[in-house]
């Protein structure tokens, strides 16, 4: 497995490749955004650790145009501890999994090392490879068309993607899909169902009466479904 490292602090990038170099991956390393989007957009890795604070161009910026450009490698974003914002701009960008600075090199290794890919974002995106449902950065694609959604239909529908074949309360997704300031109707939650099932179709999200929905994986659909 090859994988890229883009961290501009020296001393953590050095630990950081030899961490991996010990576990037996292949490592290139860049020191700025711009050093780290080019090897990313023209040489095949398996899987890229990317800083966000980077100098040249920011982490978000270079995920940003992988993800533009088609890019889907597996890409775990190291983010400061109070940037919380950081965080959700990188999932929103494309990024697979997150690590908080500071953070012990093993804990990085043992999300990479998770086979094949890096996370269970990673293996998410691998089992809907083969189906009919995926999404990359904020577009979600049936069939390989990228669908409309609005963003409370796409964090719906990547919450359920998240959680798939677990049953996942109404609560559950209001708490996630909602900033506190939100007045917290769990009713919309349904109405939000609704839409999206009318767009990647009804078979790929059950009821679960009485508990919340699940969602199945491709080709897995629950025939008793209800709409
Ligand atoms: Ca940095």
């Amino acid at each position: 497995m090859r994988i890229l490292v883009v961290e501009d602090d020296v001393n953590l990038n050095r630990q950081l490749t030899d961490t991996l170099k010990e576990a037996g991956y292949v490592v290139d390393q860049a020191f700025d955004g711009e050093e780290g989007h080019y090897l990313g957009e023209g040489e095949p890795y398996d899987a890229v650790i990317l800083d966000i604070g980077l100098p040249e161009m920011d982490g978000i910026t270079v995920l940003e145009k992988w993800r533009g450009a088609g890019k889907v490698m597996p890409v775990l974003i190291l983010t400061a501890r109070d940037r919380w914002s950081d965080k959700v701009a990188g999932i929103d960008a494309g990024a697979d999994d997150y690590v908080t600075k500071p953070f012990h090199v093993e804990e990085v290794l043992a999300r990479i090392r998770a086979d094949p890919a890096c996370c269970r974002t990673c293996k998410l995106r691998n089992r809907l490879r083969a189906g009919t449902v995926g999404y990359q950065g904020i577009q979600a694609l049936v069939n390989g068309v990228a669908l409309k959604l609005t963003s409370h239909e796409f964090r719906l529908l990547s919450y359920l993607m998240h959680h798939m074949g677990q049953v996942v309360s109404r609560t559950e997704l209001v708490e996630h899909m909602y900033d506190q300031d939100f007045d917290r109707d769990s009713n919309t939650i349904e109405v939000f169902v609704g839409r999206l099932r009318k767009k990647i179709g009804n078979e790929l999200i059950e009821t679960v009466r009485g508990l919340g929905y699940r969602m199945q994986a491709p080709g897995m659909a629950n025939k008793e479904v209800k709409s």
